[in-house]
């Protein structure tokens, strides 16, 4: 940890304790989301969120209603002239089973060496508390902000941010800014700190090849109809090259292409396909050609079989030609592809090389827009010096297969980019038994997200 601030850092060393038993406190609330039975514990968290927020000295802090749990809004906006950062993270916890892998009950933290153990410690209370905790410590030493703040701690981010959407839709005026700031990913292999650029989003359908009402006699009937399991076969196999590339046309169109500088970041990042695919346990590793894995995983789009079934699946023969079958088929996104025009593409595509003799079905199952903050953006750059200002080294740059649906409903619908500032050390076993914190992180955490609003006065409106 490096002195970047003398006065800042002397609150912090000075209020470590209590600051920690503070904590402990966030964490012993067991608000998991999922389980109904704790929807009490959820609303305790947010009010006692409120609470440390007020506390902070921070402004209109208030529990505010979805129709589900809540969400715990505050905010401080006394820099006219300065640009407005939205902070978000989540209150709520994942459930704890399977109780008996853990070495100390999940909502009774406890301190082993440099790890805060407990349900919660990263993901992503122990974020949340070190937003406050910077918060806290810039008001007591400055008595201001160098630019506006405003905090979102929601509560169903773990039970699929249900009510998010329409909240932030209704919320917009209140919510307006110049930048979203996500604290809940984390850092690279070797707790190397780390910015996520982007995040993938998703087009999921469901294929159905109906034939006939009822199961023919494959004897009786085979050879002079078509078969819908066979034709299901013959469409899927049609979907992608064996060069791994996508035929649907069109597919590629929108996709914002990678720039040189995007190719070197993540050809520099600590990996190994070697390692990768031993891990694995698959005898080679493969994908669109022209791509290195990395770039496979989190910059370009998939489309894969996420399930099929059709005809007679008991013991031994039962000789059929199968009234229908099915298919479950997701395509991951990158930026620039909208989830309504991939599924438009790729329903029109399926029926175009649909063998005769059957009927092709293809619904929407759902949808989410990725997104992308590029690497020069004046936010990610602010971001990557306050990282290497606090923890010593600058950040690298990588990109998620996965989805934070959240992310893309503050670019679609709150117009932000969004910053995905995480503090977590990569192995903290969030969602698993013996969930941790590095203590290390989360102290130097406090001052990298003090730093940010520092970082951030300069962000272009
Ligand atoms: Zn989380």
């Amino acid at each position: 940890m490096l002195t970047v601030d003398a006065a800042l850092d002397a609150h912090l060393e000075a209020t470590r304790e209590a600051r920690l038993d503070s904590y402990k406190a966030f964490l012993r609330i067991p608000s998991i989301s999922a389980i109904p039975a704790h929807a009490g514990d959820c609303r305790a968290a947010a009010a006692w969120l409120a609470g440390a927020l007020s506390e902070a000295g921070l402004e209109h802090a208030e529990v505010l209603e979805t129709g589900g749990h809540p969400v715990v809004y505050a905010d401080w906006l006394h820099a006219p002239d300065a640009p407005t950062v939205l902070i978000y993270g989540h209150y709520d916890v994942q459930p704890v089973d399977p109780l008996d892998l853990w070495t100390s009950p999940p909502f009774e933290p406890v301190v082993v060496g440099d790890r805060m153990l407990a349900r919660g410690a990263a993901d992503d209370k122990g974020q949340i508390h070190a937003h406050v905790m910077a918060a806290a410590a810039m008001l007591a030493t400055r008595g201001r902000f160098p630019i506006n703040v405003k905090y979102i701690f929601e509560g169903e981010e773990e039970s699929s941010s249900v009510h998010l959407d329409a909240w932030l839709t209704a919320e917009r005026d209140r919510l307006r800014a110049d930048v979203a700031i996500i604290s809940d990913s984390g850092f690279f292999e070797g707790n190397l700190p780390a910015i996520t650029l982007s995040l993938r989003g998703i087009m999921y359908a469901q294929i159905d090849v109906i034939g006939t009402a009822v199961d023919l006699h494959s004897g009786v009937y085979g050879g002079a109809v078509q078969n819908p399991a066979n034709a299901l076969a013959q469409i899927i196999a049609a979907l992608k090259g064996p060069d791994g590339r996508v035929r649907i046309p069109g597919f590629y169109d929108d996709v914002v292409p990678l720039t040189e500088a995007d190719r070197f970041a993540l050809a520099n990042l600590p990996f190994d396909d070697a390692t990768y695919q031993e891990n694995l346990g698959v005898p080679a590793l493969v994908g669109e050609v022209g791509y290195t894995t990395l770039e496979r995983r989190g910059t370009r789009p998939t489309l894969d079989v996420n399930g099929m079934w059709a005809g007679f699946q008991g013991e031994g023969a039962k000789t059929i030609i199968p009234a229908h079958a099915h298919a479950k088929v997701s395509c991951r996104l990158v930026a620039g592809q909208e989830p309504d025009r991939i599924f438009e593409a790729f329903r029109d595509y399926v029926d175009a090389i649909a063998p005769p003799g059957v009927t092709t079905r293809v619904e929407l199952i759902g949808g989410g827009f990725p997104s992308l903050t590029p690497m020069d953006h004046p936010a990610t750059q602010a971001a990557a010096r306050a990282l290497e200002a606090t923890f010593g080294r600058a950040p690298v740059y990588i990109r998620e297969g996965g989805s934070i649906p959240v992310c893309a409903s503050f670019s679609t619908i709150l117009g932000l980019p969004v910053i995905l500032l995480g503090i977590t050390p990569p192995d903290e076993n969030a969602h698993a038994p013996n969930e941790w914190m590095d203590l290390g992180n989360y102290e130097t955490g406090i001052r990298t997200f003090a730093r940010m609003l520092d970082e951030l006065i300069d962000l272009p409106r």
